[in-house]
C-alpha cells in the first residue's frame, strides 16, 4: 500500500510531504501501457499531483496538473483530490528515447520545452489557476519553479520513478520540503546545506521504500503530523457518463435510436468502457 506522510522538521520552520507511489504509477503503467520513459514522466508528475493536493487540504478541492511540452508525449495531464486519490493520462504513452549519459530515463528530452499549469479547483466559480515555463521538462525542477515563481514559496521538489528490467515499477516516490515564511535565517542556511546533499529519490527507495526514511535522511528530525493512503482512482463512475451521454441533445440521441446504434462511451483515464443498448438510451429520454 502506497502513503504520504506530512510533517515538519527545523522546529517547525520547515514543512514537507513525502510519498512513496509504486503501486500507484504500477497502475498506470498497467492502464496506460507506457513504455519506461512514460512510465517515468506520468509517475513523477502522478507523485507531485498527489502531493500537491493533499497540500491544499481544504476537503473538496481539486488539483489538476498540465504539462505541455515540445518532445514527443506533448501532453501530461494528472488530477488528484485531497485524500489521496490520483489520475492521470498522457498524449502519447509509446514514447521511447536513449538513456541519458547517466543511465537514467530521459524525461526532460521526452517532455520538452513547454509550461507547467496548475489548477486548484476549489468550487468556486472561477477556478485558481498558474503557468510557469518549464525549467527542465523534469518535472521535480518545474514544480520547485511553479511553486516559487507563482506561489512564492520557497521549496524543494524531488520525484524519482525506477523502472525494474521487466518494466515495471521497482520504486517510486517524491517529496516537497518548504520553507515557512517564519523561518529563521539560520534555519535557511541549515536545510540549504541539508539540500545540497540530496541524492535520487530512489536512491533512498533501494535502500528502504518508506518515505519517513527518506525524509530523516534529508532532513535529520522530523516531525510526522499524519499519513495518507495513496492510490490510482478514477473518478469517472456510471452516473456522470450518462450525464455527459445527455449534454449531447435529445435530437442526437434520438437519431442514435432510429439508427438502432448502441454507444460506448470510453474513459480514457482508467480505461473503462461504458456501454448503452438502444432500451436504456430510450429510458434517458
Ligand atoms: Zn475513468
Amino acid at each position: 500500500m502506497d502513503t504520504m506522510i506530512r510533517g515538519t522538521a527545523f522546529g517547525s520552520e520547515v514543512r514537507f510531504l513525502a510519498a512513496y507511489s509504486k503501486d500507484t504509477v504500477e497502475e498506470a503503467r498497467r492502464i496506460h501501457g507506457t513504455t519506461p520513459v512514460c512510465t517515468a514522466a506520468l509517475g513523477r508528475l502522478l507523485t507531485a499531483g498527489a502531493m500537491m493536493g493533499a497540500l491544499y487540504k481544504n476537503d473538496g478541492d481539486l488539483l489538476t496538473l498540465k504539462v505541455d511540452g515540445s518532445g514527443p508525449i506533448r501532453q501530461l495531464t494528472v488530477s488528484a483530490d485531497t485524500a489521496g486519490h490520483v489520475r492521470g493520462l498522457m498524449y502519447d504513452p509509446l514514447v521511447e528515447l536513449p538513456l541519458k549519459e547517466n543511465g537514467h530515463l530521459d524525461v526532460g528530452g521526452a517532455i520538452g520545452a513547454g509550461t507547467l499549469t496548475v489548477i486548484r479547483d476549489q468550487g468556486l466559480k472561477e477556478p485558481y489557476s498558474g503557468t510557469t515555463p518549464l525549467v527542465s521538462g523534469e518535472l521535480g525542477d518545474d514544480i520547485t519553479y511553479y511553486f516559487a515563481a507563482s506561489e512564492q514559496t520557497p521549496s524543494s521538489v524531488g520525484l524519482g520513478v525506477l523502472v525494474d528490467r521487466d518494466l515495471s515499477v521497482a520504486h517510486a516516490g517524491g517529496f516537497i520540503i518548504q520553507l515557512l515564511p517564519h523561518a529563521s535565517e539560520a534555519t535557511l542556511d541549515a536545510l540549504e546545506e541539508a539540500l545540497s546533499k540530496v541524492r535520487s529519490v530512489t536512491d533512498y527507495f533501494t535502500r528502504e521504500a518508506s518515505p519517513e526514511y527518506m525524509m530523516r535522511e534529508i532532513l535529520g528530525d522530523i516531525k510526522k503530523e499524519d499519513s495518507i493512503e495513496l492510490s490510482y482512482k478514477c473518478t469517472c463512475d456510471r452516473e456522470r457518463v450518462v450525464k455527459a451521454l445527455l449534454s449531447l441533445g435529445r435530437s442526437e440521441l434520438e437519431s442514435l435510436i432510429a439508427e438502432n446504434r448502441p454507444v460506448t462511451l470510453h474513459c480514457d483515464f482508467c480505461n473503462k468502457d461504458y456501454s448503452f443498448e438502444i432500451d436504456e438510451i430510450k429510458e434517458m429520454l
